[in-house]
């Protein structure tokens, strides 16, 4: 059935600023995030999930972050590129699935928002884009609040 799966997962440590950027979303948060592009975990996890399913590489080497072209890049940008090329080889989406691992801010207020507009930018109906989120009860880096990471599976 040429059936292919793919998993991504990317996490970005907190910075300077009142936002953080999630599946194409500001989030009000009392932190930003530090990174290259707007260091958007959930579009980042999903685009290497894409690659990942076609074995196309990863998105660090896609975009390098050495490169001052991905700068501050919108993180939907970078999707539709990487879906482009999926498209160009004969494949589409049929679903995703990405849980967010936050301490904070807290998720489930800007799922939908989320789920919006990842479908829309795909071109995929709303039951394809499953968004989910969970802390790690105050485990670790991200139960620290140091950062927050996401991962999405795709086929
Ligand atoms: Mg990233």
């Amino acid at each position: 059935m040429g059936l292919r799966i793919g998993q991504g997962r990317d996490i970005h440590r907190f910075g300077d600023g009142d936002h953080v950027m999630l599946g194409g979303v500001p989030v009000p948060h009392d932190q930003g995030i530090r990174a290259h592009s707007d260091g958007d975990v959930v579009l980042h996890a999903l685009c290497d999930a894409l690659l990942g399913a076609l074995a196309l590489g990863d998105i660090g080497g896609w975009f390098p972050d050495t490169d001052a072209e991905w700068a501050g890049t919108d993180s939907t940008q970078l999707l539709t590129t990487v879906y482009q090329r999926v498209r160009e080889l004969g494949y589409q989406l049929n679903n995703l699935d990405i849980t967010v691992l936050a301490q904070k801010p807290r998720i489930a207020p800007h799922v939908d928002a989320m789920r919006e507009h990842i479908s829309a930018t795909l071109a995929l109906p709303p039951d394809a884009v499953s968004i989910k989120a969970t802390t790690t009860e105050g485990l670790g880096s991200i139960g620290r609040a140091e950062g927050l990471a996401a991962e999405a599976v795709v086929l």
